[in-house]
């Protein structure tokens, strides 16, 4: 479960990661990124094939205002036509009749005479129909484009056009796109992800066709209709090019707000004239497939969770800046290579992984450095009553030699001296043997005897060895029917490990109390248990008693003393004879420690 638990947080980062860049709020972000590279990164200028014809403030002055608008548009295209522009593109409302029956003549007479002319045509308010210029107007056009503006409804911001509009079952291709297809006398081939348009390859995918504009750094070049009037030698200018003609003046609205524009609103026929450079050099911006961002917000989350799992220290915090680095850098990068790839999924799910790895990382550590302190003080005390234990045979033997060497005595004194002494250093040596013992058998170096024992017989020894301490405290030890038959092993193991679960029962046991030893034969094991009614075992410290050096808390707190030593020998013991060791214990109640062995008959 545990093992789990990491790999599960950090898949929810990433889930919660790509939620952010979903969110209104990651997009936002995602806009103000991409506004921000628009503006940090300037590809290599190129020659715009585009110009614009102004109708700014100074024009409206000079020639009569809006009013008289047709009549000075009519003027400036017939100053262009002589340099044969390749296509003019006109952005002007020309739906209905003017105030102005001269400018209308004088404008449609201009239009009779300008070859590859793209109008305009407006999308309805209620987005149901098309208002087409006037059928006068209209008869001498080579295209008609759509002119439909699409800022983002969160800032107003003009980053995209569509290529296609649809009302009322008809459909328009942007007035940019038009003007690009009369510019290269080729048609418009539809593809599901593209436009084709010659040799030109569009990508604007369906549904919506919308196609990232380029603004161009540097601006369009610009004329307006007064300067062309003033000056009649800048219509050279406008030789060869596809002119975009409009109005630009602040007054007369249709303005809007771009990347670059740094909340300054630019005239439309500005943007139309961006998105016809985007087409013309095709210099497209497409949005990373959606995979992508998956994969890459999925090895931002991976890395993370690596890193903190496999590296510690400064290691980990600079490799984990670095995915940092990488997840901020990334997508500009990836906008470098003309490719918006969305800044908050991958910038939330690097940070999210990263806070998160790191936290559990932090509480790991601490747990792991919890617990080797408490194994490290458990191995001290321990170890302080295993030099205790054997300091008390060491006394007797060396307090009894010296008084054989210093004084006279009896022979019988002598004699019981020496007995003393032979048999504290073989309880010493006894006592040195078993700690050896548990290394071994921990290690797996001991080799087991392979002898024929009977668990009934080896039982009643070892009640017997216990019988002292149980009477001691009034615990009465009751031996139950124990299966007949052999067992095969090391008997003196066997005999030291019943005989530890024999003296804990004792041990950790009220006076007045009984210790009950019971068996049975199922199949071909032999089960043996101890039971008593003694302070018990917390369930979660089960398993851990049979660690090394491990004691409970209410064990420590009778004040038996002990070193947490034997079940581990016990468990090794009964494990290397094939067999296992369970315990089932309540705290206050009792606990019964019960010993399968496989039997051979
Ligand atoms: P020691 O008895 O020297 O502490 P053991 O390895 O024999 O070490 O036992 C480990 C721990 O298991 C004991 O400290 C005690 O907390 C618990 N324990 C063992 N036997 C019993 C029992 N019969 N009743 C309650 N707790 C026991």
């Amino acid at each position: 479960m545990r093992k789990l638990a990491y790999p599960g947080l950090l898949a929810a980062t990433f889930l919660l990661g790509l939620t952010a860049g979903w969110l209104p709020f990651g997009q936002q972000i995602d806009s103000d990124a991409y506004d921000f590279f628009f503006r940090l990164y300037r590809p290599a200028p190129w020659t715009p094939e585009s110009i614009i014809l102004a109708a700014d403030e100074a024009s409206f002055q000079a020639f009569g205002g809006l009013f008289k608008l047709r009549n000075a548009m009519a003027v400036g295209l017939n100053r262009i036509r002589a340099v044969h522009p390749r296509a003019l593109a006109l952005d002007i409302i020309l739906m209905e009749k003017s105030d102005d029956p001269a400018g209308d003549a004088a404008l449609e007479d201009a239009f009779q005479r300008t070859s590859n002319l793209v109008l305009p045509s407006f999308l309805s308010e209620d987005g149901a129909r098309w208002d087409d210029p006037l059928p006068r107007f209209r008869q001498w056009a080579t295209a008609i484009g759509e002119v439909h503006a699409t800022p983002d409804k969160r800032d107003a911001i003009n980053r995209d056009i569509p290529l296609q509009e649809v009302a009322a079952r008809e459909r328009r291709w942007a007035l940019a796109l038009e003007a690009f297809r009369v510019s290269r006398r080729a048609p418009i081939t539809e593809f599901p992800d593209s436009l084709h348009v010659g040799s030109t390859v569009v990508p604007s995918p369906l549904p919506g066709r919308m196609m990232r504009v380029r603004y161009s750094v540097t601006g369009i070049p610009r004329v307006s209709l007064k300067q062309l009037a003033d000056k009649p030698s800048l219509a050279e200018r406008f030789r060869g090019k596809v002119v975009f003609a409009g109005v630009t003046a602040q007054a007369m609205g249709d303005r809007w707000m771009t990347p670059l524009s740094n909340s300054v609103n630019v005239p439309g026929i500005e943007i139309h004239a961006n998105a016809y450079e985007t087409i013309a050099h095709q210099l497209f911006l497409t949005d990373a497939p959606k995979l992508w961002v998956v994969l890459v917000c999925l090895a931002f989350v991976a890395s993370a969770g690596l890193t903190f799992a496999l590296l510690d220290g400064w290691p980990a915090n600079v490799a984990a800046a670095g995915i940092l680095v990488v997840a901020h850098v990334l997508p500009y990068v990836f906008f470098k290579h003309n490719i918006v790839f969305p800044y908050t999924p991958g910038a939330a799910c690097a940070w999210l992984a990263i806070v998160t790895a790191a936290a559990w990382r932090h509480i790991v550590v601490r747990r792991k450095l919890g617990q080797s302190e408490t194994a490290r003080s458990q191995y001290r005390e321990a170890m302080q009553f295993v030099t205790h234990e054997m300091k008390t045979p060491l006394t007797a033997i060396q307090g009894s030699s010296e008084l054989i060497s210093r004084y006279a005595m009896t022979d019988e004194k002598r004699k019981q001296m020496a007995d003393m002494i032979n048999a504290e250093s073989k309880r010493l040596a006894q006592m040195i043997e078993t700690f050896l013992n548990v290394e071994r058998l921990s290690a797996g170096q001991m080799q087991l005897k392979r002898e024929s024992f009977s668990p009934l017989e080896i039982v009643a020894r070892c009640i017997d060895r216990v019988r002292p301490v149980a009477d001691r405290k009034s615990i009465a030890i009751q031996m139950e029917a124990l299966p007949q038959g052999a067992l095969i092993g090391d008997r003196e193991l066997m005999e030291y490990a019943f005989y530890n679960l024999l003296t804990n029962a004792v041990k950790y046991s009220p006076p007045k109390t009984t210790v009950t030893v019971s068996g049975e034969r199922q199949k071909d094991r032999v089960r043996v248990s101890v039971a008593d009614q003694g302070i018990g075992i917390d369930a979660k410290d089960t398993r851990r008693i049979f660690e090394k050096f491990y004691r409970t808390k209410t064990a420590e707190q009778s004040g038996e003393k002990g070193t947490g030593i034997g079940l581990s020998i016990v468990e090794q013991i009964v494990i290397q004879h094939g067999g296992s060791i369970s315990v089932d214990s309540e705290v206050g109640k009792g606990s019964r420690f019960t010993v399968s062995l496989p039997s051979l008959q």
